[in-house]
C-alpha cells in the first residue's frame, strides 16, 4: 500500500479497507461477499471474474467483467475528456485474466465512496487531459 493518507481528490482522510482486485467496485460489502464465497468453494461455478486491462493505451488497472461494462456509462468529463469523446469497451484493453483472485487491502475514501487505487487511475487521468 503506498503512503497516501489522504484523498487525491478531495483531501478526506483515508481509511483502510478490504478489497477484491476490481479497482472499481473492489470494496463493495457485495463484492467481497462474491469474491469470499467463490474462495470457500474454489471457483467452482461461473461468477464474477477479474482481468488486467491497459485503459486509455495508458495505465494498467484491474477491472472484473461487470465494472468493465459499465465504464461507458460514466462521463468521459469525468476524466477530463472532450465532451464529445464517449467512453467504449475499446478503451479498455484486456490484458490477461487474474488466476486465484484474492482479497487484498487499499486505501478508502468515504466522501469518494472509491478505494485509492481508483482515484489515483482518475488523478492521472486528468493528468494526461489538462483543461
Ligand atoms: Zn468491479
Ligand atoms: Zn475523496
Amino acid at each position: 500500500m503506498d503512503k497516501f493518507t489522504h484523498c487525491p481528490l478531495c483531501y478526506e482522510e483515508l481509511l483502510v479497507v478490504e478489497t477484491t482486485p476490481c479497482i472499481s467496485c473492489g470494496s463493495s460489502k457485495t463484492s467481497l461477499k462474491i469474491l469470499k464465497q467463490d474462495i470457500e468453494e474454489n471457483f467452482s461455478h461461473d461468477s464474477i471474474n477479474y482481468s488486467i486491462y491497459r485503459a486509455f493505451e495508458k495505465f494498467e488497472v484491474m477491472l472484473c467483467n461487470i465494472c468493465t461494462l459499465d465504464f461507458t456509462s460514466v462521463a468521459s468529463e469525468f476524466f477530463r475528456f472532450k465532451k464529445e469523446k464517449t467512453i467504449n469497451p475499446s478503451d479498455f484493453q484486456f490484458l490477461k485474466i487474474i488466476k486465484n483472485p484474492a482479497i487484498g487491502k487499499d486505501k478508502f475514501c468515504p466522501s469518494c465512496n472509491m478505494r485509492l487505487a481508483y482515484l489515483l487511475f482518475i488523478e492521472k487521468t486528468r493528468e494526461i487531459n489538462p483543461r
